[in-house]
């Protein structure tokens, strides 16, 4: 098997520092905030809110719930964003994705504040993303953490990243452009794609396929970062999550991260330095 690339370690070193930052940030009078806001009630988002709350408070930030019934309107929503907004106590604002059809969600993100946007997907933070500076997606910046663990040096390097999301793909590609890495974006319509990811010195794959990444995709010595989680059925009949990857394949990898326990954990573990973050860019008077 290949070498774990562990997720949960490096997250538990992370929420260590923020803890310690939330601890300055406290006696400096400012207790960063978290608002999170769920409409509806999504199983697998009530499990991540859940989470997130949970990990909000341990690390000694204040949360603030909001959980709200799936008949909402949007314009409701969009007047309890404006007032999360103008919340001085208030830091960061996450709302919950997916929400229910009958709201917009393009227009509920783009009314949240920017510099309290600790998600990343207001359009201010994706244009700063691909010219430097502003607020980073979790997910992404998580990957980047991992890969930082292993790699000195990413000049030059073949990348190649399997999924072109909003959310995972596109923000990942460009973080690693940034580094000057010689990246490579693929989806489901790619033409020879086992060959191309047969290339990378690092390859991320976010595509939401069990398995979809056999051991001949993978190059000898990769670093791999496998984004997926999916719910799978095993042959006892019992339901446990997989990647993307085909882990049993992949041992000729350098470092691959698990699932669970690679990019998940480091997913709410950027959330929480992202918060931590605007608070510190709110104390400072400026923009995240
Ligand atoms: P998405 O469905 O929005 O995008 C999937 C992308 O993969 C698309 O660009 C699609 O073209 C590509 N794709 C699908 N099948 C493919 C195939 N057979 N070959 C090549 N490309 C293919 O998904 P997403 O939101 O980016 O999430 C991807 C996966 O990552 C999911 O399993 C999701 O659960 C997981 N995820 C994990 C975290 C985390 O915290 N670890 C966060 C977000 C998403």
């Amino acid at each position: 098997a290949a070498p774990i690339l562990d997720g949960r370690a490096v997250a538990a070193d992370l929420t260590a520092r923020v803890a310690a930052d939330v601890a300055d940030l406290s006696a400096h009078g400012v207790t960063p905030g978290l608002a999170v806001v769920l409409v509806g009630e999504d199983p697998a988002s009530q499990v991540y809110v859940r989470r997130k709350v949970t990990e909000t408070r341990r690390v000694g930030m204040r949360s603030i719930e909001h959980r709200l019934p799936r008949e909402t309107t949007q314009e409701a929503l969009l007047t309890l964003v404006a007032a999360l907004n103008a919340d001085p106590q208030v830091h960061g604002i996450l709302v919950q994705l997916p929400l229910p059809a009958h709201i917009d969600a393009a227009a509920v993100l783009d009314a949240i504040d920017p510099t309290k946007d600790v998600d990343g997907f207001h359009p201010v933070n994706v244009g700063r993303l691909s010219i430097g500076g502003g607020l980073i997606p979790c997910t992404p910046l998580g990957c980047m953490m991992l890969l930082d663990q292993v790699i000195d040096d990413f000049r030059g390097l073949n990348a190649v990243v399997i999924g072109k999301s909003n959310i995972v793909g596109k923000p990942v590609a460009l973080l690693l452009l940034d580094r000057e890495c010689t990246v490579t974006v693929t989806h489901i319509l790619t033409r020879g794609l086992p060959e191309i990811a047969a290339r990378a010195d690092i390859l991320v794959v976010a595509a939401g396929r069990p398995g979809l990444v056999r051991g001949s995709w993978i190059k000898p010595g990769a670093v791999v970062i496998d984004v997926g989680i999916n719910r799978v059925t095993a042959a006892d009949g019992r339901s446990r999550l997989v990647g993307d990857v085909a882990a049993e394949e992949a041992g000729h990898a350098a470092w691959l991260t698990p699932v669970p326990g690679g990019v998940g954990p480091m997913t709410i573990a950027c959330l929480l330095s992202n918060t931590a973050a605007a608070a510190r860019a709110g104390l400072r008077g400026e923009a995240a």
